[in-house]
C-alpha cells in the first residue's frame, strides 16, 4: 500500500467488507466524485487460516466466510448501480484453492469455492446489464498473507497432534512453493482486465499447473502428490488374506476406493486390454481373491455390498493384478446392472470367491509342485541327471515346468509313476512362514537372487510333508490326492532347459 502513496492520480478510501457502513460511505465517496459511474470493481479482500477441518473454530470459519464470501457479495449488490451505468467490469480475486480441497485449508478452499460459483453465476446474470465479470483463479503469490494469519497452534486432543509441526510448516507459508512476485502478478491482471478478459483467468506461480492438472488429471491421483500426507488407507497395502487362509472363499472387506478405467494410471489400464468386460477398479484394505502371479493366474468372484438398498448391485470380479506403483491390489471387472456404481468408499463389502475356478487352479497349482518333486526325486535315485528348477506356469491348457539341463523323452513314463505315487501318498500339503535362512536351507528352487517381498522378514513356504518345500504365494489344495490324476503329456527341450508339459484330470 505505501508504495501507493506518493502517486497523484490515486484516492484512498476506508472499506471494511464486513460492514455494511463502511461499504456505503464508500460508494457515497465514489458516487460523487466519477459521476455516478465506476468502470471497474476488484474484490481482492481475503482471509485465510490453515487448520484441520476437525480442529477449526466455527466462529473464526464464519468470520472467514464473511470477508471471503459475503464481503464480495455486499460490496458487489451495492457498487452495481454504479457500474451497469458504466459498463463496467468486476474483478474477483478467488484462489487455486478454490478448485480443489487442500488439507488443513477446509474452510478456506470452502470459501473461495463458494465465491468462484457465485461469480461464475455473476457473470452470467450481469452480462445482459452490460458487465464484464473476470474471474481470476489466483496461485501463489510473494505478499505479506502469512503475517495476517493468526498464530498457528492445535487444540488439545487434537488427531494430528503428531503432525502439528508439519502442518504449522503450512500455516507459515514455509513450505517452499514457487511465489509470483506481486508486482509482476498485478501487471499481468491489469493487462489482462484492460485487455478486455471475461470469465475465468488463471495467473501467479503454479495456477496453469493447477488448470491443466484439474483437466487431466483425477482428483484421487493428485492426492498421492507428495506434501500432502494422505490417510493410510491411501497407501497401505492390500492384506493377501489367501496367504493365511487357503480356504476361505467368503471375506468381508472395507472399500478404499472405486476407480473407473480410464482414470487409472496408464500403466494399470494396459492390465484391462484384454477383456472388454472391464470398467472399474475395486481397491479394498484385504482381499480374499488370488492376485495374478508366480504363474497362477487370478480369482474371479463378486463383491456385494451389505446394504440392503444396494442389494441388487454386484461388482464382477475378472482379474486381480498388482498395480504398477504401490501394493493396493486391483480388483478389475465391472458393475451389474450396468453403469449403477454400487458401492461407497469406507464400506463393508463381500468378496466371494468363484469356488470351482480358486480349486482348478489350486489343483493345477499343487499338481507342478508335485511333479517337480517327483523329478527331484528321479534325479536323487540317479535315473535322471542332475536338474536346476527354472521357473513354472500353471494356466489351464498350458501348465508346465522348467528345468535347467536335460530330461530326456524317454523318463516320461517315470516321472508319470513318480507323480502318481506322490498323489497316491495324500501328503499334507502345508504353509509355511520361514526365516530368509530357513528357506534357503530347505527349499527348492530358491536361485541366489530370490528375494523376500520389500519389508518382510519371513517368507510364505509351502511343504509337501516329507517330499519337499517350496517358496510360494499360490494357493494349493490341502494333500497330494486332492489334485487329482497328474497327466504328464510332452517333454520338450530348448537351449539347454527342458519344460514338462501336464494336466489335471
Ligand atoms: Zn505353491
Amino acid at each position: 500500500m505505501r508504495l501507493l502513496r506518493d502517486l497523484t492520480n490515486i484516492t484512498f478510501l476506508e472499506l471494511d467488507v464486513t460492514s455494511t457502513k463502511s461499504i456505503a460511505s464508500a460508494y457515497r465517496t465514489v458516487e460523487n466524485q466519477t459521476g455516478g459511474k465506476l468502470h471497474y470493481l476488484v474484490n481482492n479482500s481475503g482471509a485465510g487460516f490453515v487448520m484441520p477441518l476437525l480442529d477449526s473454530d466455527i466462529e473464526m470459519g464464519q468470520h472467514l466466510f464473511d470477508v471471503n464470501v459475503w464481503g464480495v457479495v455486499r460490496v458487489t449488490q451495492t457498487f452495481a448501480p454504479l457500474l451497469v451505468r458504466a459498463k463496467g467490469t468486476i474483478v474477483n480475486n478467488i484462489s487455486t484453492a478454490s478448485c480443489m480441497g487442500l488439507p488443513y485449508q477446509g474452510m478456506y478452499c470452502g470459501s473461495k469455492a463458494a465465491t468462484r460459483l457465485m461469480s461464475e453465476t455473476l457473470a452470467l446474470e450481469m452480462k445482459p446489464l452490460g458487465v464484464a465479470v473476470v474471474i481470476v483463479i489466483t496461485g501463489n503469490i510473494r505478499t505479506r498473507w502469512f503475517s495476517n494469519y493468526p498464530k498457528f497452534e492445535l487444540p488439545g486432543g487434537s488427531y494430528f497432534s503428531s503432525i502439528a509441526e508439519r502442518i504449522g510448516v503450512y500455516a507459515r507459508g514455509e513450505q517452499g512453493h514457487p511465489q509470483m512476485e506481486a508486482n509482476l502478478y498485478a501487471t499481468k491482471v491489469v493487462g489482462d482486465v484492460l485487455g478486455g478478459a471475461e470469465g475465468t483467468i488463471w495467473r501467479g506461480a503454479q495456477s496453469t499447473i493447477v488448470k491443466f492438472a484439474l483437466a487431466m488429471i483425477p482428483t484421487w491421483l493428485m492426492s498421492l502428490g507428495k506434501g500432502q500426507r494422505n490417510p493410510d488407507t491411501m497407501t497401505e497395502p492390500t492384506k493377501l488374506i489367501y496367504q493365511h487362509d487357503g480356504e476361505k472363499l467368503l471375506h468381508p472387506s472395507r472399500i478404499i476406493s472405486i476407480v473407473p478405467l480410464p482414470e487409472l494410471p496408464v500403466a494399470d489400464q494396459a492390465l484391462a486390454k484384454d477383456s472388454s468386460e472391464i470398467e472399474h477398479a475395486v481397491i479394498t484394505d484385504s482381499t480374499i481373491f488370488y492376485v495374478q502371479g508366480g504363474g497362477q493366474p487370478a480369482d474371479i468372484g463378486t463383491m456385494n455390498s451389505d446394504a440392503a438398498t444396494k442389494a441388487d448391485s454386484v461388482f464382477e470380479v475378472k482379474s486381480v493384478r498388482q498395480p504398477a506403483q504401490g501394493s493396493q491390489v486391483l480388483h478389475l471387472g465391472r458393475f451389474i446392472p450396468s453403469g449403477a456404481i454400487g458401492f461407497n468408499a469406507g464400506e463393508e463389502v463381500q468378496q466371494s470367491v468363484d469356488s470351482e475356478i480358486r480349486s482348478l487352479h489350486s489343483r493345477l497349482h499343487t499338481a507342478g509342485h508335485i511333479m517337480s518333486l517327483a523329478i527331484h526325486a528321479l534325479c536323487r535315485e540317479g535315473i535322471i541327471p542332475a536338474l536346476k528348477e527354472s521357473k513354472a506356469s500353471h494356466y489351464p491348457d498350458s501348465a508346465s515346468v522348467v528345468f535347467e539341463g536335460t530330461i530326456e523323452g524317454k523318463h516320461k513314463d517315470a516321472i508319470q509313476a513318480k507323480t502318481d505315487e506322490f498323489v497316491r501318498s495324500a501328503t499334507p500339503v502345508k504353509i509355511h512362514w520361514w526365516s530368509m535362512e530357513e528357506l534357503r536351507e530347505k527349499c527348492y528352487g530358491v536361485t541366489e537372487a530370490f528375494e523376500l517381498p520389500e519389508g518382510e522378514v519371513m517368507g510364505r513356504v509351502v511343504e509337501m510333508e516329507g517330499l519337499g518345500s517350496y517358496p510360494c504365494g499360490g494357493t494349493h489344495v490341502q494333500d497330494c490326492s486332492k489334485v487329482g490324476k497328474i497327466v504328464v503329456k510332452k517333454i520338450s527341450r530348448s537351449k539347454g532347459t527342458s519344460r514338462v508339459s501336464y494336466t489335471v484330470e
